[in-house]
């Protein structure tokens, strides 16, 4: 039945998010947000009716919209994977935008203040013990990020030596698994019976990226992490039914200026624009039904290849801060995300 609501959608379906404006005395440049989901957007450079841009996306959540509205819009997908569909949530943005608050549970935020991971966990688990006498749900985790084009696992045993935090392992990724194989063999699986277990990996994987961040400069804001929740559910009659749902807090969008970045900086925003500028490929590719589908240009792309495409279902939230500054990173985010969702 979700899936059945779910299909009406389509399977790729993009979402934007405008982040509170903090500073009182700041204007938004969001004009207007549509009945019909599209939101205008005006250049505060120009006089009003020259600097008007109008957008148009599957749902636009203004900034007064709360974690549960959010999370009410993307349970029917959630819900999916309990019925065996693999599910990719992005959020996508430049830093500071609010991907963070969208996913996970802000730092020393309330409790009411929940990210989609962790409502989407309790649905899960929610829904396995409703579902008891019928199925026997099991639920792993795993969690990793990926820098400059390597992937490593943010919950290996020996990543808690935080004196070395380099040695995080770097994995290999498998590009042909068989029906059910995983993606990433060597990430370290961990089962979990509650929210509460994920919550507590999620902080080691956390602390884990901020330790590192220290030495290079802010690196949680420069790598993608992946949390891949695995669910396997056995019915009465034997049958195993597999999917993952895989939630992706993405590097940074934002574009620097080539001129005044050299060395390590540079390196790493060639390897966000590349991997973001491949993600949008393949999402679109995907949507046009190209018969050729470039998942081997980055390793985002080619570890989630068996969770985009085919029968899963992919959602996107574009995030924008809507202040002033902000207003070149806005637009070229709600454009990546145009593209992705216009086809
Ligand atoms: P990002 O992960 O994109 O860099 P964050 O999620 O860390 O951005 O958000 C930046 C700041 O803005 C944080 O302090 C966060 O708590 C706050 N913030 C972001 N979105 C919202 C929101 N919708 N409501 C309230 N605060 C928000
Ligand atoms: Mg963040």
């Amino acid at each position: 039945l979700y899936n059945m609501v779910q299909d009406l959608k389509g399977n790729i379906r993009v979402y934007c998010r405008i982040r509170p404006i903090f500073n009182e005395e700041a204007r938004s440049i969001v004009d207007f947000i549509g009945q019909d989901d599209s939101l205008v957007i005006s250049d505060p450079s120009k006089p009003q009716r020259e600097g008007r841009k109008i957008f148009k996306f599957n749902k636009v959540f203004g900034p007064t919209s709360s974690q549960n509205d959010i999370y009410a819009d993307t349970q029917p997908l959630i819900r999916s994977v309990m019925d065996g569909y693999n599910v990719c949530i992005f959020a996508y943005g430049q830093t500071g935008s609010g991907k963070t608050h969208t996913m996970s549970c802000p730092s020393g935020g309330l409790a009411n203040d929940m990210g989609i991971n962790h409502l989407a966990l309790n649905d899960l688990f929610h829904l396995s013990s409703m579902r008891k006498d019928i199925a026997e749900y099991e639920i792993q985790v795993q969690m990793v990020e990926i820098y400059n084009e390597q992937v490593r696992d943010l919950l290996a045993e020996d990543s808690s030596n935080t004196k070395y935090p380099f040695m995080l392992k770097l994995l290999e990724i498998r590009s042909c698994t068989a029906d059910g194989g995983l993606s990433l063999p060597d990430a370290t699986m961990h089962s979990v019976k509650s929210t509460a277990d994920v919550i507590k990996l999620m902080k080691l994987g956390d602390d884990n990226r901020v330790i590192s961040s220290t030495v290079l400069n802010n690196r949680s804001s420069r790598s993608h992490s992946i949390l891949t929740v695995h669910v396997s559910g056995k019915d009465i009659s034997g049958c195993t039914l597999r999917s993952c749902l895989h939630l992706i807090d993405l590097a940074g969008s934002e574009r620097v200026d080539k001129s005044e970045v050299t060395g390590e900086r540079l390196k790493e925003a060639q390897y966000i624009n590349k991997s973001l500028s491949c993600l949008g490929d393949v999402i679109t590719s995907l949507a046009q039904k190209n018969s050729h589908i470039p998942y081997r240009n980055s390793k985002l792309t080619l570890l989630l290849q068996h969770s985009l495409g085919g029968h899963a279902k992919t959602l996107m939230f574009a995030h924008i801060n809507p202040e002033r500054d902000s207003f070149g990173e806005t637009i070229s985010t709600l454009k990546f995300a145009q593209r992705v969702s216009s086809v």
